[in-house]
């Protein structure tokens, strides 16, 4: 897609650090690097966000992830975990709009990266929760 820098990056057309490339996708170093060894996972076809994926497309990338995972992890002995983030449009802080996955090595609790997972347990009923699942589940297509 003209303009987008993801696929600029992809076609080597604006450089990056290539950590794993095939037919399906290329996985480069953030240049952010929130963490040492943090990469971003692309498919090579443009695609805006998650809500853009079709079956096989979004099968041929995942399974891509924990190969790449892998390595990283050999490559860093010293990691302690990985974060796998995936942001979708502005208000999730989506900046690149081309789909991508945050691979982020986690060192220790100082490190540079933290999330953090309101809880709100004590506010749902058993019966609204059921309600909000049926919701959704109705529209799985
Ligand atoms: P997000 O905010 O989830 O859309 O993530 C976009 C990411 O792309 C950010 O972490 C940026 O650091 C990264 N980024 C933007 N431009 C480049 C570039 N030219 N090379 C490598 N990473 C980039
Ligand atoms: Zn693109």
């Amino acid at each position: 897609m003209d303009n987008c820098i993801f696929c600029k990056i992809s076609q080597k057309e604006i450089p990056s650090h290539t950590v794993y490339e095939d037919e399906v996708v290329y996985a480069f170093l953030d240049i952010s690097q929130v963490t040492p060894g943090h990469t971003l996972v692309i498919p090579k076809k443009h695609v805006m966000d998650i809500f853009a994926f079709d079956d096989s497309l979004a099968a041929e990338v995942f399974a891509r992830i924990p190969k790449i995972a892998r390595a990283i992890e050999a490559a860093f002995p010293e990691i302690e975990g990985l974060n796998i983030v995936n942001n979708n449009k502005e208000l999730a802080y989506q900046s690149v709009f081309h789909s991508h996955i945050h691979l982020i090595p986690r060192y220790s609790k100082e490190d540079d990266f933290s999330m953090h997972f309101g809880n709100h347990t004590e506010e749902y009923t058993a019966e609204e929760l059921a309600a909000i699942a049926s919701n959704i589940r109705k529209q799985v297509r």
